[in-house]
């Protein structure tokens, strides 16, 4: 590490500590030939890989865009903040693991799909009803069924139907990265 004052490729580190995460190494040193101090920072240089959308179109990832799309799937729905939180953290792992450096929105959806199912069955129905864009309302019904009690069959009046999904707010912010 060169020193910025003098150019001097002699440096000594005096102080090397982390943030509480663990993610961040913040280094103190000093420039042997003039002696002023300076401090590095150091981090982990993980990229998320770009989305690519249906229509061909690129745009970069965005936590917040993932995160507002699911929580209006969640809307009123018992579902905490923390657990939210961690379904996202799960998604951008596995994102990270696919080492792309892109990737097709649908495959986003996917793992959206998959994490909201764990979280909420009714989410999960209204998010798939309107990401995949249903072809025939039998596809939406065998959704249901899939997803409701086997052992609970007459949820006909107080099961998922009544939230309709085609009584979203704005389907177009369900629209993930297709914007
Ligand atoms: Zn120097």
């Amino acid at each position: 590490m060169k020193c910025p004052f003098c150019g001097d490729s002699n440096t000594q580190v005096t102080d090397t500590r982390e943030n509480d995460d663990g993610d961040v190494v913040r280094r103190r040193r000093r420039c042997v030939r003039c002696d002023k101090r300076f401090t590095t920072y150091e981090r982990i240089d993980l990229k998320m890989p770009h989305i690519v959308k249906r229509n061909g179109n690129r745009s970069e990832y965005e936590r917040g865009k993932l995160l507002a799309s699911m929580k209006l799937a969640l809307r009123k729905r018992p579902v905490t903040t923390e657990a939210l939180e961690t379904a996202v953290d799960r998604i951008e792992a596995r994102l990270l693991a696919v080492g792309e450096t892109e990737i097709p929105s649908a495959q986003v959806g996917d793992l959206v799909m998959r994490e909201l199912r764990k979280l909420d069955k009714v989410a999960y129905i209204r998010f798939a009803s309107v990401y995949r864009n249903f072809a025939d309302v039998d596809d939406f019904f065998n959704l249901v069924r899939e997803v409701q009690p086997q052992s609970r069959p007459r949820q006909q009046e107080s099961g998922p139907h009544s939230s309709s999904p085609s009584r979203l707010p704005d389907q177009s912010e369900h629209d993930l990265f297709d914007g």
